[in-house]
């Protein structure tokens, strides 16, 4: 039995956590959940919108699934995602983007991994007004940071039989932050001698992305760089409905949709789980579930190649829980 920190989220994430705890179900891998609460209901209940018990539950854990939190544009809390990560020292946001069968979109047998810096660059959070009409934003990179998060990126090349690593950059502008990015990412590619090693400056990676999807495998790089191109891929393949994510650190980890809690489908039991299913699928590896991931991810395969239970971003009819229940009896 596996103890696992339940957060549900706000606007979408209790209807697709919802899908999601159906389709765990019937793979039949025994979860004793720990629910706990974070953003909008935690603020009303506690006033605190990430309570230390939260925090504590994934500690004691090790490991979450989580829905979407929202998170105020220009004011507000800071945002939530963000400071879980950092107090967890969650350092990397694995991003997978792969085609599925029959899913709109312009290209086929995509197969893309995003590793994201996940504690500082420009979300390190540092920012300050210079008088009333000049703002700072602060981006840190470290050695340290750099480091660690290349070295997961081969790593996970080296275990998943990927060949090669493509390090984003911005160097030649940010000469120093950027530069020292790099600087960390080619003396960690040495040590990998077995995976390729390639360099691309992120506008550019941004069109080959466009053109030519295909020719690339893992990509690393900073934080915004990674927030941006991994919604780009989610494009890829389909839309934000379609990509998992997980955060990873040494010794915690939890996973949720790439995209956000899309306030104006609360409720309307209208939008995509597969995202939030795919990340459940992702944390059952983590635990060693090999064999159940692999039925789940089958499972989605086969109702997308269906198509007759599927959501309407998918240009179906069938509602959240319809679509979960389908996913979950393939399982
Ligand atoms: P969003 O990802 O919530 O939604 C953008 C659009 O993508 C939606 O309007 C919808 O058209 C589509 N979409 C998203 N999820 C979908 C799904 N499951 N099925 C079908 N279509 C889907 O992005 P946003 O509107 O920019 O952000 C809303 C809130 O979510 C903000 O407060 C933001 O801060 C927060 N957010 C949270 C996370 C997180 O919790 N990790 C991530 C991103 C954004």
């Amino acid at each position: 039995m596996y103890e696992v920190t339940l957060i549900r989220g706000d606007g979408i994430g209790p209807e697709i956590t919802a899908a999601t705890l159906t389709v765990l179900k019937a793979t039949g891998v025994q979860i004793a959940w720990d629910e706990v609460e974070a953003g909008e209901e935690a603020l009303e209940k506690y006033g605190d919108p990430l309570p230390g018990e939260t925090i504590a539950s994934l500690l004691k854990n090790g490991i979450g699934l989580k829905g979407p939190l929202t998170t105020g544009v220009g004011s507000g809390y800071r945002s939530l995602n963000v400071a879980l990560r950092q107090k967890l020292d969650l350092y990397a946001n694995l991003r997978p983007a792969v085609s599925y069968p029959r899913v709109n979109s312009l290209y086929r047998d995509i197969d893309l991994v995003v590793v994201r810096e996940n504690t500082e660059g420009l979300y390190s959070g540092v920012e300050h007004m210079v008088g009333s009409d000049a703002a700072e934003s602060i981006k840190i990179i470290t050695r340290r940071a750099s480091e660690r998060i290349v070295r997961f990126a081969f790593k996970y090349a080296r275990q998943n039989s990927r060949h090669r690593v493509t390090a984003v950059h911005k160097a030649n502008i940010m000469k120093l932050s950027d530069g020292l990015f790099l600087e960390a990412a080619r003396e960690v590619a040495a040590l990998f001698p077995d995976i390729e090693y390639e360099e691309k400056i992120v506008d550019n990676m941004a069109m080959q992305l466009v053109q030519k999807p295909h020719q690339y495998d893992v990509m690393v790089m900073p934080n915004l760089y990674g927030d941006i191109l991994s919604d780009l891929c989610a494009g890829l393949v389909g839309g934000l409905g379609m990509v998992p994510s997980a955060n990873i650190g040494d010794s915690t980890a939890f996973f949720e949709p790439v995209h956000g809690s899309a306030p104006k489908y609360r409720g309307l039991d209208r939008v995509n789980p597969v995202a939030m299913i795919l990340a459940a699928a992702l944390m059952l590896r983590h635990l060693g579930e090999d064999e159940a991931a692999q039925r789940v991810e089958h499972a989605v395969a086969a109702v997308l190649q269906e198509g007759k239970t599927v959501t309407a971003d998918l240009k179906g009819t069938a509602g959240t829980a319809a679509m979960a229940r389908a996913i979950a009896e393939k399982v």
